[in-house]
């Protein structure tokens, strides 16, 4: 018997602050039909990713806000159940930005075929998607490590944390991580090859920062912002630079952190050390490098060269939990939801 049933979660409320479950409504809809030109597909592993909190605020970002009632966006791997569209079956397994669902109609040129033989289908959604490309061209393009230079890294056992400091190693720089326990630290010393892991959310994380970085920091990728900026600042050399990727801490906080002004200080390093300072969106750097990267990154995870971790939570339900666990470092890896 076909399944005739769908599920989604959908915006109910702009969080305030921190999202809480009630933000969210599950939705149960009638499976679509497959049109002229489209495909349907099947939701398999549904992507969380922060990005997604600073598109449930009504300010202005790089992409609009989700309008109440849509939605959640984000991007998924599904199987092709029914196709209208040249040069897909059924069967076939793609990366597609599907949103938060069980099933969804696809007209889109953004399809991108799977092969389960290549490397496992979920790597599409983080060492070898979105946010490991992030983590490539912002190191690539933007932080340009040398040989024996230091990097520094926070959410350092996340998808872009994670693969920054290992793409570091192979350039011959030191890489530090930093990373939220002391689970989390090992795992980013031990596993992953870094040369230090300094833990955020520990006594005088400030000065085993600056214990682990004896010779300062010359490139820092900024994934979190807040406290963790703070204690940088002072270790960037100069002519540093610091690709700024993302702002995790500040997501909850519509972009005041914890109201301590740094801008100032940060302004001031900026001027007297030179530092190139640059935001960076991964799509804007994607024409250019992401069949380097796809090269380069898959050739290291089939290899060995370069590691990565999953975390699963089975069912779409559990998502809002899920994401709202993620931006309080709850996860641990690439936090993606088996549908
Ligand atoms: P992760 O899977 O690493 O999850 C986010 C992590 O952030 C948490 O696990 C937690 O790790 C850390 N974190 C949360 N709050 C704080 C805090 N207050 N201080 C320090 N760390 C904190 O996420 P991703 O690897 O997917 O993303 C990392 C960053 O990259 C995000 O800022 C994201 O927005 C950005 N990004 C940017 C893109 C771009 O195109 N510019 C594209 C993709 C991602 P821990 O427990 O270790 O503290």
């Amino acid at each position: 018997m076909s399944v005739t049933k769908a599920r989604q979660i959908v915006l109910a409320a702009r969080p305030q602050g921190k999202p809480r479950v009630t933000d969210f409504r599950l939705e149960e809809t009638a499976v679509p039909t497959p049109g002229p030109g489209q495909v349907l597909l099947h939701v398999q592993y549904l992507s969380l990713d922060p990005y997604m909190r600073e598109r449930m605020d009504d300010r202005e970002s790089y992409q609009p806000p989700i309008p109440l009632g849509d939605v959640m966006p984000g991007e998924s791997v599904a199987t092709v159940v029914a196709s209208h569209r040249p040069g897909y079956s059924a069967g076939d397994i793609v990366l597609a930005h599907t949103g938060w669902r069980t099933h969804a109609l696809s007209d889109r040129s953004d399809l991108r075929k799977l092969d389960p033989a290549v490397a496992p289908v979920t790597t599409g959604l983080g060492a070898l998607g979105m946010p490991g490309f992030t983590a490539y061209a912002g190191l690539r393009v933007i932080g340009k490590p040398k040989r024996n230079e230091t990097v520094v890294v926070a959410a350092a056992s996340g998808p872009v944390g994670s693969l920054v400091g290992q793409l570091a190693k192979l350039a011959g720089a030191r890489a530090v991580g930093i990373a939220g326990g002391p689970e989390k630290c090992a795992y980013v010393k031990d596993e992953l090859g870094f040369d230090a892991a300094v833990d955020h959310k520990g006594a005088d994380f400030a000065a085993k920062l600056a214990a682990a970085c004896p010779d300062g920091i010359d490139v820092y990728f900024e994934n979190v912002g807040g406290a963790v900026w703070q204690a940088v600042l002072p270790l960037l050399n100069q002519f540093a630079r610091v690709p700024v990727s993302g702002l995790v801490a500040q997501y909850n906080d519509a972009g005041q952190g914890d109201r301590t002004d740094r801008l100032p200080a940060t302004m001031r390093a900026v001027l007297f050390k030179s530092l190139t300072v640059r935001g960076f969106i991964n799509y804007d750097f994607a024409a250019d490098h992401y069949a380097a990267f796809l090269r380069e990154v898959g050739a290291g995870i089939a290899d060995g060269r370069i590691r990565y971790r999953e975390d699963f939570v089975d069912g779409l339900e559990k998502a809002p939990e899920a994401f709202i666990g993620m931006l309080q470092g709850r996860n641990f890896g690439k936090l993606i939801v088996r549908v």
